[in-house]
């Protein structure tokens, strides 16, 4: 099962990729992680990509496909994977179409108070890049990460400016990508406004309800 989430940014898609790559057990593969991890290292590649990021910029289509073609090729890939953050644009869509098909693609949608509601609460973990939210989502002891005991904190690129600028790129240069994979008869839409805290168990029934060809839609998961 080879998956991409598609969704604008804060609309939940990583939070939701969490959830699945447990459920369904195969590796949640987000190109954002991918690429703050390269941010950690000393080179000036990696100050390039840090500055591109924080701005809410696209880092380039060369350096995530590098990133991408590496990874999907791991052991841990065999039996699928679900891609976040990865197609964001045409060319992106076209160049890993040549690396490997792509099963479904699961097009999440919220109301635009919830995707900046999302966006402005998101706190992620420093060290595992677990995400939370200060209300939503919140972790069970505060700014501490449930999962490996680290502080939490806010995004850079979580900051007003740069969101604006994600937002923008994602209209003009994401959006497009959902006619693409539509036309291609891969797409299903899965509108969730509820905090993932509330209907976990839905999220993962409904999903898997779909993948296993039980439904041929999704719709509102309320
Ligand atoms: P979000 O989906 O909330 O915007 P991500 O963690 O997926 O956040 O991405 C963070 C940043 O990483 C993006 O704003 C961009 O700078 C960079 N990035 C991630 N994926 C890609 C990609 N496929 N192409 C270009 N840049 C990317
Ligand atoms: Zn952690």
């Amino acid at each position: 099962m080879k998956l991409l989430f598609l969704g604008s940014p804060g609309v939940g898609k990583g939070t939701y990729a969490q959830v699945m790559t447990k459920a369904l057990n195969i590796p949640h593969i987000s190109t954002g992680d991918l690429l703050r991890n390269e941010t950690q290292k000393d080179t000036k590649l990696s100050k390039e990509i840090e500055e591109t990021m924080n701005q809410g910029g696209l880092v380039s289509d060369k350096i995530l496909l590098q990133l991408i073609k590496t990874r999907i090729k791991e052991e841990d890939c065999e039996n699928g994977f679900i891609l976040d953050g990865f197609p964001r644009t045409k060319n992106q869509a076209e160049e890993l179409g040549k690396l490997t098909g792509i099963t479904h693609v699961l097009n999440f949608k919220a109301n635009d108070e919830v995707i900046i509601e999302r966006l402005s609460g998101r706190i992620i973990c420093k060290n595992c890049k677990t995400i939370f939210h200060k209300t939503g989502n919140k972790p069970k002891i505060e700014n501490t990460c449930d999962k490996c005991g680290s502080e939490l904190h806010q995004r850079e690129d979580d900051k007003p400016e740069s969101v604006k600028k994600r937002l923008k790129i994602y209209k003009e240069k994401t959006e497009p990508l959902i006619t693409h994979y539509n036309d291609k008869g891969l797409l299903v839409e899965i509108t969730i406004n509820k905090p993932i805290s509330e209907i976990r168990e839905k999220v993962i029934l409904e999903i898997k309800s779909y993948l296993e060809g039980k439904t041929d839609k999704i719709g509102e998961i309320k």
